[in-house]
């Protein structure tokens, strides 16, 4: 039996067409691309033409765009690199209680350091209010961080609106756009975005590597210091392989978004609806439509999430529970709490994250599947009524 993978939201394959272009990059194209010689100067000129790529995506200008290591490494500076830079104008920044670790762990990290942050709560679909964020802006808001598509419930927060509210109050905006780019339409200026995060491996090209769009005149503390790369602002040869693999995936996750995103939600409601009909006593987490396409998650009552994944891994069908990060701890996911669920019922939790590769026979296999898995389980928990 062939293997079904539906953990897309903690990572995609590198695709063909992405590896072709990589290629060069590790073989021939090994010039450094701050060298003068043509080595060098083949290396820059794909190095360009991945920014471009990039840019082009988001509706962005090349010069706003900056590579990265990796989205953490995006959301880190963006948050920390603004809370520094703005440090003089005030010390209070504004983002929701279900952002990744990325975020949370940083806007902590700042509150040890006497930042001050305000983590909104968000409604039992997992929306942020924006008439919340506009309420808790003060005069010494510097920065409001709220994700564009959250990682694991799927819900797509209203960031233009948010976006119009901080312009209009003269703060800086940070989306964290890691699950939204090449699943959805991002558009920094419909978004009204200053900075936004994106990752590599969420959209097919090689882990390890990320961008921060930054705005022509937002102006950010560096992370880290060293050489002159990307403009002077973050150091560090490089990653051309996998920039050069990032330029190619964006292209081709935005291409033909409309139609991917009409089959991956066609798929995704299937499996939404096959799971609720067939299995009682379950719910869908996060919102019933606006929702990323390829999101599933569902709280399977009774049974431990964990014992769920082991057992549809035996059937070869990969998903996960909570985030990634987060299983193997017995926390359970703060995202699901936030959105009001009992420890119990969160503790039931699985996330199917789809995408283009997926088919209909995976989906009605995975429904079938789960549904002996649950029945096995049910009957040997001592929480079944
Ligand atoms: C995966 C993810 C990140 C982290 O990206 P990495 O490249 O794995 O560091 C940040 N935010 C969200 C919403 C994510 O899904």
């Amino acid at each position: 039996m062939n293997r079904i993978y539906m953990d897309n939201a903690a990572t995609t394959r590198v695709t063909q067409p992405v590896l072709e272009a990589m290629m060069p990059c590790l073989t021939t194209v090994y010039g450094n691309p701050s060298s003068v010689h043509a080595f060098g100067r083949d290396a820059r000129r794909l190095l360009d033409e991945a920014r471009a790529k990039v840019a082009a995506a988001l509706n962005a200008k090349p010069n706003e765009i900056y590579f990265t290591g990796c989205g953490t490494e995006s959301d880190n500076w963006a948050v920390r690199g603004s809370a520094y830079a703005l440090k003089a104008k005030g010390n209070h920044i504004i983002t929701s209680a279900i952002e990744h670790h990325a975020i949370l762990h940083t806007c902590q990290q700042l509150e040890r350091e006497g930042f001050k942050v305000t983590y909104l709560p968000v409604d039992e679909y997992g929306q942020v209010s924006a008439a919340d964020v506009e309420k808790a802006i003060t005069p010494e808001t510097t920065l409001i961080s709220i994700m564009t598509a959250n990682n694991e419930i799927g819900t797509i927060q209203p960031i233009a609106e948010i976006g119009a509210i901080a312009r209009a109050h003269g703060v800086r905006f940070h989306t964290d756009a890691v699950q939204a780019v090449g699943a959805i339409p991002v558009d920094v200026k419909a978004m009204n975005v200053d900075l936004l995060s994106l990752s590599g491996h969420k959209l097919h090209a090689p882990k390890g590597v990320g961008a921060l769009y930054i705005r022509s005149g937002v102006r950010l503390e560096r992370l880290m210091n060293g050489g002159a790369q990307e403009r002077t602002q973050r150091p560090g040869t490089e990653n051309m392989p996998s920039i050069v693999g990032l330029g190619r995936a964006i292209e081709l996750a935005t291409a033909h978004l409309d139609e991917k995103a009409a089959y991956v939600s066609a798929l995704r409601d299937r499996l939404i609806n096959g799971i609720l009909e067939t299995i009682p006593d379950t719910r869908l987490n996060g919102h019933p439509t606006n929702r990323l396409p390829g999101n599933c998650n569902v709280s399977i009552r009774y049974i431990e999430g964990e014992s769920m994944l082991l057992n549809l891994d035996i059937k070869g069908i990969a998903a996960s529970s909570g985030s990634a990060c987060t299983s193997g701890s017995l926390d359970p996911s703060h995202v699901l709490l936030a959105i009001g669920l009992t420890h119990e019922v969160a503790h039931g939790s699985l996330r199917f994250s789809l995408n283009e590769d997926n088919t209909e026979e995976e989906v009605d296999y995975v429904i079938k599947s789960l549904d002996e898995v649950v029945r096995r389980l049910r009957a040997m928990s001592p929480l079944t009524m």
